[in-house]
This record gives C-alpha cells, sequence and structure tokens, in this order.
C-alpha cells in the first residue's frame, strides 16, 4: 500500500493495481472510495486504520486492476513534486528516462506532462516553496540521459 499526496492537499492510497481517494474519516477509520467511481460506475472501497496500515476491503470493482496505470500515477506525482526545479522540459528528460516505456506510455503525451508541470510550479510558488534542495538533491542523483 502507498500513499500518494498531491500539491493541492488530496490524499490517494494505491493497493493491489486499484488507487482509492480519501472519503471520510471517522473515530477510528477512514473510508477510501475507488478513483474510477464515476468514469467506472465503481464501487470499490477500502477502510484502513489511521496510519493505514490495516487494510479492509469493503466493496469489489467494477473493472480489472491495473498495475501500469497505477505505477504512472505514482510517477506523475513524483514529477510533480519537483516542478520548480527547473523547465518542464527538462524535468521530463530527467524524470521519464527512469521509468521503461509501459509507464511512459501510460502518462500520456509530454505536452499535457509540461502542462501538468507548470500548474503545479505557479501553485507552488505561491505558497513559498518548501526544501526546493531537497527537491533538487533527488534530481542531481537521477540519469541524465
Ligand atoms: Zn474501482
Amino acid at each position: 500500500m502507498e500513499i500518494i499526496r498531491s500539491k493541492r492537499g488530496s490524499t490517494k492510497v494505491c493497493y493491489e493495481g486499484y488507487a482509492y481517494t480519501k472519503k471520510k474519516e471517522n473515530t477510528s477509520t477512514v473510508r477510501w472510495e475507488c478513483c474510477k467511481r464515476r468514469s467506472h460506475a465503481c464501487t470499490g472501497a477500502l477502510t484502513t486504520d489511521f496510519g493505514i496500515t490495516q487494510v479492509q476491503i469493503v466493496c469489489p470493482h467494477t473493472h480489472p486492476e491495473d498495475h501500469t496505470e497505477i505505477e504512472a500515477m505514482k510517477v506523475h506525482s513524483q514529477i510533480m513534486a519537483v516542478a520548480d526545479i527547473g523547465a518542464p522540459g527538462q524535468i521530463l528528460d530527467v524524470m521519464l528516462a527512469q521509468y521503461p516505456e509501459e509507464i511512459r506510455a501510460a502518462l500520456g503525451n509530454t505536452e499535457s506532462l509540461k502542462r501538468a508541470i507548470r500548474r503545479a510550479r505557479t501553485y507552488t510558488n505561491t505558497r513559498s516553496g518548501q526544501s526546493s534542495t531537497e527537491k533538487k538533491a533527488v534530481v542531481d542523483r537521477a540519469p541524465t540521459e
């Protein structure tokens, strides 16, 4: 189970080839619903404890799991996390080189990724960028092919 936090503050969890968005919390558990709730009329859902260590599936999905898509979603959030360290084209060159072709294909076309980076960058700048040196270090270690 992996947790993705978007720049806009929403939290998603990835579990066994499905992604879930946080729906609600009560006193001891968090309810998560499938990200394809609308597009696939999916009622897939699970509950976790607050630490997201214990998972209970409460409702099955209407569509098969897709590990490539989930992996691409994680990569997308990693790319957006470094949106403010360079030009969108440079960021993509560095980040995408680390992943196989199928993941890059699942991420969609380069132009829309660049647009997403520019949006993420604007948002970060208005929020006073946090730890940009730390983010830069991540990319400096990445292959530059
Ligand atoms: Zn689903």
